[in-house]
């Protein structure tokens, strides 16, 4: 489960970051993580719940993730289409062809800390 190690990497980003502020716990996290991302949403949220526990810094972090919608542009009419899924086909013009446009991010939007 690669969600482990990513977790393992926020964690290791939050200590630094509490080093560098003079901080001693984290009160909460907020993530942005893209549908397109490759993260399985669940896998995070659980593998963080085991982890942060083991470390005194995050032990009572609240973890909250946020998952925009890709946006998916299609060659033929370059209508965009907001989905979490590549869609079968434009309602517009048929097309089947789309390039999908950002929602692949792992982003640390927010960290709460005292
Ligand atoms: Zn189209």
């Amino acid at each position: 489960m690669h969600e482990m190690s990513l977790v393992q990497g926020l964690l290791a980003q939050l200590n630094e970051l509490a080093r560098e502020h003079g901080k001693e716990k984290v009160i909460s996290v907020s993530m942005e993580i893209g549908p397109l991302s490759g993260v399985v949403i669940d896998s995070f949220q659980f593998g963080f719940d085991i982890l942060a526990k083991d470390d005194a810094l995050t032990r009572e972090a609240k973890l909250i993730i946020e998952s925009p919608p890709a946006i998916y542009r299609c060659f033929g009419c370059g209508r965009e289409v907001e989905a979490l899924q590549r869609p079968e086909r434009c309602s517009e013009c048929s097309e089947t062809l789309f390039s999908p446009q950002g929602g692949d991010g792992l982003i640390l939007r927010q960290v709460e800390m005292e």
